[in-house]
């Protein structure tokens, strides 16, 4: 049902090898049954590099189809294969077809469950994590162009009346059109951290006043543990840095974003109660008003973090808690 057995018999059967190939996600390697360099009908070109997934993940998901200019199949035309296995096919958002057990009984899909309805936010979520990853690594004039064009995307997207009302999460379908009277504003240097902050602050807030209220903390736990678990390509790609960090910031730069992102919360939560009970106490005696030490924070979102990581991946050697445990070996 894959591959149309006339397809089979054109290529000659001297050519089928198994072939060893890495990984490029996970680097781990992986068996690959083809003829040639790769699966001539299941190869495609994503950005002009070829790409080789799962010939089983491609039965009826979508997740690699025609989109010109920037996929297109192969045809045929196999060079250089980038391979990506069927774990890390998954994690990156396709889907492995595995048959019904039950005889007679259609086997659940991707499109039968629904499984893509929530990928226009998972990948601006992605983005949104690609953009922090690039602000605290990427150099500066690739940091500069790439806040030039964002905010030149999103200036387009804001409403153009000062008073209205519309932003992003309540803009319905007809709301499209007053897009076009934003005229679309072409810039050469970035405007200032003022200008961009003073133009989305709305827009920001009214994302932050809707945060969700937990109420089941065991499902939020099992929802973090999963979203920890599945950030060991990401916590991969930064093994270095993880494991034999050259400075704190690399290390702590090096964690993922939802783990500093949620620890950083919460514990800026917590020092920005005391300190509002302590201030309130010192106003009363007439003390000065104690601020806020940036650093602490960043020094226990570290530990935290750092335990947490090494006690998922444990094949990893992270840094703070083998420093640690080092020090305790010491007579
Ligand atoms: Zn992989
Ligand atoms: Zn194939
Ligand atoms: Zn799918
Ligand atoms: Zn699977």
């Amino acid at each position: 049902y894959l591959h149309q057995s006339i397809f089979k018999q054109t290529k000659d059967f001297n050519e089928g090898i198994i072939q060893w190939r890495r990984c490029v996600s996970c680097n781990k390697y992986i068996t690959f049954f083809s003829r040639g360099k790769g699966c001539t009908v299941h190869s495609w070109y994503l950005n002009k590099k070829n790409i080789q997934v799962p010939c089983i993940g491609q039965y009826v998901c979508e997740a690699l189809q025609s989109c010109p200019p920037l996929c297109n199949p192969a045809f045929g035309d196999v060079k250089r294969p980038h391979c990506i296995c069927c774990l890390c096919y998954e994690n990156l958002g396709g889907h492995i077809y595995h048959r019904s057990g039950i005889r007679g009984k259609k086997a659940s899909t991707c499109i039968s469950e629904n499984l893509h309805a929530n990928d226009i936010t998972k990948g601006l979520e992605f983005i949104g994590n690609l953009l922090i990853n690039i602000a605290h690594t990427g150099n500066n004039e690739i940091k500069k162009n790439i806040l030039i064009k964002i905010f030149e995307t999103l200036l387009f997207f804001l409403p153009l009346k000062s008073d209205s009302t519309t932003s992003f999460s309540t803009s319905t379908a007809n709301t499209s059109t007053d897009y076009k009277e934003q005229e679309k504003i072409v810039l050469n240097e970035p405007p200032s951290l003022f200008m961009i902050k003073t133009l989305f602050i709305k827009i920001y807030k009214e994302k932050e006043c809707k945060n969700v209220e937990i109420n089941d903390f065991n499902e939020f736990g099992h929802t973090f543990g999963q979203k920890l678990w599945n950030s060991r390509l990401d916590v991969n790609l930064k093994k270095s840095a993880i494991e034999s960090p050259q400075t704190i910031q690399e290390y702590y730069n090096a964690f993922p974003e939802f783990l500093k992102n949620f620890f950083s919360g919460m514990i800026d939560e917590l020092y920005e109660k005391k300190m509002s009970i302590c201030n309130f106490q010192r106003k009363k005696h007439n003390k000065p008003p104690k601020v806020k030490i940036s650093g602490q924070t960043i020094k226990i979102v570290t530990f935290i973090t750092s335990m947490l990581l090494s006690l998922a991946f444990p094949h990893l050697k992270v840094w703070l808690p083998q420093v640690l445990a080092s020090l305790s070996r010491m007579p």
